[in-house]
């Protein structure tokens, strides 16, 4: 089943309204890009690589730094501490530090810990949650609206989100606003 298909329109529709209302509290307009890093210092979320946290022991450091099987954690609640794999292009951080803030603003709770990683996982549906509420964040449908009026093609909305273009496609393809290749 697909991300799309897991999720209610009624949840999808909140995300998009969470996505607005967090750029409004930035003073963003509802298209304009939201960098990881910005909605991340305005949540007082840290964000750190696996060696800069000083809590994981030294064998699952050096694990992670080697691993690309994983993308970011929340290994803190308060304060809030991110870790992410520093390994991942920039687009890629950008979508896994969105997909944590996302279980952030949608309370979700961890219920264990990967036995790969080490680090705190949750129940499928709180990560299709955050997978969609975080694209939402990164590439809002009123962002996408705003992008294809303008006649911007799906490279140039990539850049102007900091999206991967494998993003701009997905949220053309789930908010039904077609974009040009
Ligand atoms: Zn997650």
């Amino acid at each position: 089943m697909s991300l799309i298909e897991k999720l209610s329109a009624e949840f999808r529709q909140r995300c998009e309204a969470i996505a607005t209302e967090q750029r409004n509290l930035l003073q963003l307009k509802a298209f304009e890009r939201l960098p990881a890093n910005t909605l991340a210092a305005k949540l007082k979320a840290t964000l750190l690589t696996p060696d800069q946290f000083p809590n994981l022991p030294a064998e699952q450091v050096e694990r992670l730094l080697k691993s690309d099987e994983w993308s970011g954690a929340i290994v803190c609640d308060r304060p809030v501490i991110i870790v992410y794999n520093p390994r991942h292009a920039a687009t890629r951080y950008e979508s896994n530090v969105m997909h944590e803030i996302a279980h952030i603003l949608l309370n979700h709770k961890f219920v264990g810990f990967d036995s790969l990683t080490g680090l705190p996982k949750r129940k499928q549906i709180n990560e299709d949650e955050a997978t969609y509420l975080g694209g939402c964040l990164q590439i809002p449908q009123r962002g996408l609206l705003w992008a294809t009026q303008r006649k911007m093609r799906l490279p140039e909305i990539a850049v102007y989100f900091g999206a991967s273009e494998a993003m701009v496609q997905f949220r053309s393809n789930v908010t039904n606003v077609p974009v040009s290749s």
